[in-house]
């Protein structure tokens, strides 16, 4: 750690003082520097970057135009800017070993779209997961531009099944095998948003070949999980890998794609100008610390536990009375099924009572719903963000209880006070950045 300068950065912005001359957004980051640290954050998708990531996000690289590629810009000055982009492109290729990186996507959402435009044609069709099954919306949902361009088959899951040796709610590969036969899809995606096993790539890869089509392997949610050795890799197996860097990563909001050689200049230029203008600079410096940083061994320990904590956690849930869609987890997400906990009890009202104590996750439906999408019987919990704060399996334990507690106890006012005191407690014994305050803490440039 490094001695406390004068003037301080908070953990709000490290450039908090530089805020003065706005108090409302000032006092809004205070604000939400004070939820993240006192309420316990298991949104499956979300995570604690480093200060190092929120630094170069908030850089003065924001303030650079680079339309087009390193060597090949459409404005002057880039000689540091190409060396950035260039230094994100070989982290990402090195980490996930890769033959070419594309790290300008703004988001995961624009990636997917890219790597369609730029291998199929509009009209073709494309196979990929159901979005009530765990797919996510630019697999084709009828609200996604996505469906619109392209035509979208898609495949779901098995049956449940009680038997734990054989669990059900997982990927029906004959399901996909026979649609793949009969739509010839041009493309087949692998890759959900809320799904909790491991996805194999050599079952998707085996059926693509069968059927002359690409394989797309949506990476978001496992890419941290990946690129820290505790899940297998589809880099080698799939033709193109897209994955945010915000999840399990734990860098800054954004997409990046992964290909072979042969498809790079596609995958290229359907980013830009296909898809985009402008790169954000400083996010592609972001993106490449937090790929330096999922490099180092620490990771490796991060990763492990991220995925220990998802187990601890959903046996201790299970102990409360809730099911686990599909038996379990093998990564860093569980799907709750509220309904034999209570038949009553709907996703969207235990959101909302656990927003109250403290418990920040989102309402998900789970296979074959029987409520709306709005309303759900389930929720989605994830472990990525809590473990970088440095709870453990025993803490999991803890935050089953508490949920549990919360949701039984949901129309006493007090009740939830209580939770949501204990809450207050656990989150101040793990704090996300130990050496950046609320307030005016001391700097900070590491996380240790
Ligand atoms: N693909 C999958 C599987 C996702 O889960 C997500 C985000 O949740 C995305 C793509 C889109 O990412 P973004 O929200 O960055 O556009």
């Amino acid at each position: 750690m490094t001695d406390a300068p004068a003037s301080r950065p908070t953990l709000a912005s490290p450039y908090q003082s530089w805020l003065a001359g706005d108090p409302e957004i000032a006092s809004l980051l205070a604000a939400e520097a004070e939820r993240q640290t006192t309420t316990l954050q298991l949104i499956a998708s979300e995570n604690f970057t480093s200060p190092a990531v929120m630094a170069a996000t908030g850089s003065l690289l924001t303030n650079k135009y680079a339309e087009g590629y390193p060597g090949r810009r459409y404005y002057g000055g880039n000689q540091v800017i190409d060396e950035v982009e260039d230094l994100a492109r070989d982290r990402a290729k090195s980490l996930f070993g890769a033959e070419h990186a594309n790290v300008q996507p703004h988001a995961g959402a624009m990636a997917n779209l890219a790597v369609y435009q730029a291998l199929v044609k509009p009209g073709e069709t494309i196979l990929a997961m159901r979005l009530d099954q765990g797919g996510h919306l630019t697999h084709g949902s009828p609200a996604s531009i996505t469906s619109k361009v392209w035509r979208f088959v898609s495949y779901g899951l098995t049956p449940a099944s009680d038997d734990p040796d054989r669990p059900g709610e997982i990927i029906d590969f004959d399901q996909v095998a026979d649609l793949a036969k009969a739509e010839r899809p041009k493309l087949i995606v692998a890759g959900a948003t809320a799904y909790s096993r491991q996805i194999p790539s050599e079952p998707f890869r085996e059926i693509a070949d069968s059927v002359g089509a690409l394989f797309l392997f949506d990476l978001a949610h496992p890419a941290g999980l990946v690129a820290g050795g505790a899940h297998p890799s589809p880099v080698p197996v799939a033709d193109v890998v897209t994955f945010t860097t915000h999840k399990t990563l734990r860098g800054p909001r954004g997409g990046a794609i992964l290909c072979r050689a042969d498809l790079a200049k596609a995958i290229d230029s359907a980013v830009f100008p296909g898809l985009q203008g402008g790169p954000l600079e400083h996010v592609v410096a972001a993106k490449a610390v937090a790929f330096a940083e999922a490099a180092r061994p620490d990771f490796r320990d991060y990763a492990t536990q991220v995925v220990a904590n998802a187990r601890a956690l959903a046996g201790a849930l299970a102990g409360e009375g809730f099911r686990l869609v599909s038996n379990g987890t093998e990564n860093h997400l569980m799907l709750l099924d509220l309904r034999p906990f209570d038949a009553e009890l709907t996703g969207k009202e235990a959101q909302e009572v656990l927003d109250r104590a403290g418990i920040t996750l989102n309402r998900n439906t789970i296979p074959d719903d029987p409520r709306s999408p709005f309303v759900t019987s389930g929720l989605r919990l994830g472990t990525a963000a809590q473990t970088t704060a440095g709870m453990g399996e025993e803490e999991m334990g803890r935050v089953a209880g508490l949920i549990g507690r919360a949701l039984r106890q949901r129309g006493d006012d007090d009740a939830l006070a209580a939770v949501r005191a204990e809450v207050g407690e656990l989150c101040g014994a793990f704090p996300p950045y130990p050496t950046l305050a609320p307030g005016a803490g001391p700097a900070g440039t590491d996380r240790s």
